[in-house]
């Protein structure tokens, strides 16, 4: 067989969107890739219709349609007190996931060094390896995933080029303070590296937490590259809308990366979704509500269950340890991957195993996600009820 490339052979796919694809053969409740399974605001849809019936159907500007920017500009431009200049400071990509992909490319010289939180989304990991970056990873260490700031400064002295800050952070729910912020920013700007932020779950952050914009922090907009997405924000994963907000000389070049990987995102998306961009505040109000709402109930579940589990401050994510139970003969040996697969089949609920999200050598966790409705979390909750009768096996091998 002819060869192919070697790079492309030091990652995996996705396990995320594996276990949806074993959970769908399965037919389980599936919480681990995060989507919801309910529909968008009707003002999108029915744009949608709007634009399916008037168009556009062809190629947007390839940065991004300017209806689009200029509704993404004001709203963004709100959160972090500052006008944002549509023309040349954004560009429209397809997805969040387009979006890191294009600024570590944007950014990355093969060997460069760029800092990464662990545990992290999956897909920082291809980033890094695909725009030729080497991974220095900062742990998060749980169950509290705190930091320690003195590790970014040895990055930063070590040359790293960047730092990805996930906020809030996917997998583990952590919301980073103002203050935890600042100091990253300090940085930054003392060792004059970017912060790149994926902040697709801005809008999910729970009370008494509240999300900080990093590029609204003093004197941090020059070295922030800012990755967002309306996935989340408006319930629409599968119109892959993303983008990059960042000072105009990088948004100049990113603009280049962006139109050879794509060319753009979607026409008549970008047309329907602006009517979402120009929703009231009442909007991201009710979505918070929602949210916290089943944050709090499947919480509750869990409790009831007795699983140990983190609290998210942020995202539609729970880590749930599952240590008790790899100590049980059942698994000896297993890992939590093998664990994840078990669940399916005999538990019915599908979650992400936690290795895949850490640097480090950490099996214990498993991700689940709660963008479902009440009575399909009620029944993943009774179906996790079966785990809590393994507690009454030995933890002894010799049973
Ligand atoms: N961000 C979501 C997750 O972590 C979905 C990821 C994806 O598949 N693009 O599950």
């Amino acid at each position: 067989m002819p060869q192919i490339s070697d790079r492309v052979q030091t990652f995996t796919d996705s396990v995320i969107r594996r276990m949806t694809r074993i959970s769908n053969k399965y037919g389980a409740i599936n919480l681990s890739q995060g989507f919801p399974d309910f529909d968008p605001p009707k003002a999108l849809t029915d744009a949608l219709i709007e634009a399916a019936k008037k168009g556009p159907h062809q190629y947007s500007i390839t940065f991004g349609a300017s209806n689009f920017r200029q509704a993404l500009a004001k709203k963004q431009g709100r959160a972090i007190g500052r006008d944002i200049d549509p023309e040349t400071e954004i560009v429209v990509t397809c997805g969040g996931t387009e979006a890191m992909m294009c600024a570590m490319m944007t950014i990355c010289n093969p060997g460069d060094k760029v800092m990464v939180f662990s545990p992290f989304y999956e897909n920082y990991g291809a980033d890094a390896i695909l725009s030729g970056a080497d991974p220095i990873y900062i742990p998060l260490v749980p169950p509290e995933y705190d930091f320690d700031i003195s590790l970014v400064e040895n990055g930063f002295k070590e040359g790293a080029k960047a730092i990805i800050v996930c906020n809030p952070s996917n997998p583990c729910g952590k919301v980073f303070s103002r203050d935890e912020l600042t100091a990253i920013g300090e940085l930054a700007v003392k060792y004059d590296a970017y912060v790149v932020t994926d902040e697709v779950y801005e809008h999910l952050v729970y009370a008494p937490y509240k999300h900080t914009y990093m590029s609204a922090l003093p004197g941090m907009f020059d070295h922030t590259i800012t990755c967002n997405s309306l996935s989340k924000t408006f319930s629409i994963t599968g119109w892959r809308l993303g983008y990059i907000i960042g000072p105009a000389a990088f948004i100049e070049s990113a603009r280049k990366v962006h139109d050879f990987l794509t060319v753009g995102a979607a026409a008549p998306l970008q047309e329907a979704a602006t009517a979402g961009l120009l929703l009231s505040d009442d909007y991201y109000e009710s979505l918070n509500r929602l949210y916290t709402k089943k944050r709090d109930h499947m919480l509750e579940g869990l409790d009831r269950i007795g699983l140990k589990h983190n609290v998210p401050q942020g995202t539609y994510f729970i880590m749930i340890d599952i240590q008790e139970f790899l100590d049980k003969p059942q698994f000896a040996g297993w890992s939590d991957l093998e664990f994840c697969e078990w669940m399916i089949k005999e538990i019915g609920v599908a979650a992400v195993p936690g290795s895949s999200f850490f640097a480090e050598d950490i099996n214990r966790y498993i991700r689940i996600h709660f963008a479902r409705g009440e009575e399909v979390l009620d029944e993943a909750l009774k179906r996790l009820e079966k785990l809590a009768s393994l507690r009454a096996v030995p933890t002894s091998d010799k049973v």
